[in-house]
Order: structure tokens, then C-alpha cells, then sequence
């Protein structure tokens, strides 16, 4: 039961907030994990009275949705699928911008942003942009090995192409790989530039789109140690 609260109240909201989260979560396209965990509720309610349940589908736990603990809740209330926790988040702040919390101890969830390294994958990309982003990154590379030519023909010239002395004639080889080099550059320059411009997802949107797909947030198992609220003095109760 949720610490600091009656336990009467507790146990209403909380059937409360079971009853209005499944009806809610109803109405919105359910997983087919979550419709076989509805479906076979009623089934399996005898089967899992003395195991710990999820608060808002009261089934158990398992290996792909294991249960867990997010909040300063406990007992009964104290475990919740990560799935139904995070539909319910959803669902939530779908309109509020605010940081979600527990209806019942309002303990605000810690959440993270993880990268999804087993499952990550690349957006859609039509041919006509994968062509331009090919030409792109043939530039880019062609810039940077100018820039990198460049500064090894200055470092192996000891700077001496800088200072054009008035009575010479023939350029070296270092100073005629930097002129080829700095031409080259602009032209990629300007070639990188443009197809860019055509393309309908540049290269910096398709990376945005990517860290976007295979990024997800994940919550934290409840610290007492890390909750800020719990070395509180408690507030004066009125009886
Ligand atoms: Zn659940
Ligand atoms: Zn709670």
C-alpha cells in the first residue's frame, strides 16, 4: 500500500485506477501482449491470487514484461508490467507536458531515454534520396581529404608557401596540390550543398529520424535511497 495514505482510500483509487486504466487502455489500439493478457484475465484470476500481480491488467510478470517496482507503492499496489506502465504514460501526458507521477504516493517516475542497440534500424528512404545522399557523402569525403591534404602539404612545407616571395616563378608540388586541393574543396563544397537541397529528407533529418526510431524510454526500479522526498519533514495532519 502506498506509504502516507490511508489504506481504505489507497485500495479504492487503486480499483479506481485499475478499472479506469483498462477501460482507457481500451479505447485505444491494444498490443496483441496486452489483448491475450485481458482476454485470458478472467481465466487465470484464481491461478495468480497469491502472486504478485500488475496493478492496472493484474496478471503476473513474465520474461519479455517482467514486473516491477516504480514507485513508493507497495504491496499490491507495489508491481506494474513496464508495457502497461508505459501505455499508461502515454495515455497520460498525452495532453499535459508535465512529468508523469503515481495517482496514488505522486512520486514522479524517473525515466531515461536508452538506445535500442538489438533492434535499431534505418528509416525509409526513397531511391531518389538514396542516390543524392550517396553523391553527399562521396563530397563530404572528397572535402575532407582536401582539408587533410592541405594541412599535411603546409606541415611538410613548414609554412613557407604563405610567404610568396616577389622573384619566384614555378610553384611547388606541395603548393600545387593545395591549390588543386582548395578548388576541389569548394567544388564538393558546392555539389554537397546542392544536392542536399534536392533531396526531401536531408542527411541531418535522416539522422534525427534514426536516433528517434531506435531510441526508447525506460524507467527506473523505485530508490528509497534516491527519492528526494522521503528525508522530508512530514506536513502537519489536521484529525
Ligand atoms: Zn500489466
Ligand atoms: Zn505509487
Amino acid at each position: 500500500m502506498a506509504e502516507g495514505v490511508d489504506p481504505n482510500l489507497a485500495q479504492a483509487v487503486s480499483s479506481t485506477l485499475t478499472v479506469a486504466s483498462i477501460h482507457t487502455i481500451g479505447s485505444v489500439n491494444l498490443t496483441p501482449q496486452l489483448q491475450k493478457k485481458f482476454t485470458s484475465r478472467e481465466s487465470s484470476m484464481t491461478g495468480t491470487d497469491l502472486l504478485p500481480i500488475c496493478r492496472i491488467c493484474q496478471m503476473p510478470g513474465d520474461a519479455q514484461d517482467p514486473l516491477f517496482s516504480p514507485c513508493r507503492c507497495s504491496g499490491t499496489l507495489g508491481f506494474i508490467h513496464f508495457s502497461c506502465l508505459k501505455r499508461w504514460i502515454e495515455i497520460s501526458t498525452r495532453k499535459k507536458k508535465k512529468q508523469p507521477r503515481c495517482e496514488l504516493c505522486h512520486y514522479q517516475f524517473h525515466r531515461h531515454k536508452t538506445f535500442k542497440f538489438k533492434n535499431w534500424r534505418f528509416p525509409r528512404v526513397n531511391n531518389r534520396d538514396k542516390c543524392l545522399h550517396i553523391i553527399f557523402l562521396f563530397n563530404l569525403v572528397v572535402m575532407i581529404g582536401c582539408a587533410v591534404a592541405t594541412i599535411m602539404c603546409f606541415l611538410s612545407d613548414k609554412g613557407q608557401i604563405t610567404k610568396f616571395p616577389k622573384n619566384k616563378v614555378e610553384l611547388t608540388t606541395e603548393e600545387i596540390i593545395t591549390l588543386g586541393c582548395g578548388v576541389a574543396f569548394f567544388v564538393a563544397f558546392f555539389i554537397a550543398m546542392t544536392v542536399e537541397i534536392k533531396a526531401k529528407h536531408t542527411v541531418y533529418k535522416l539522422c534525427m529520424r534514426f536516433i528517434m526510431h531506435n531510441t526508447e524510454w525506460a524507467v527506473d526500479s523505485y530508490d528509497r535511497n534516491k527519492d528526494p522526498d522521503i528525508n522530508k519533514p512530514p506536513k502537519a495532519q489536521y484529525v
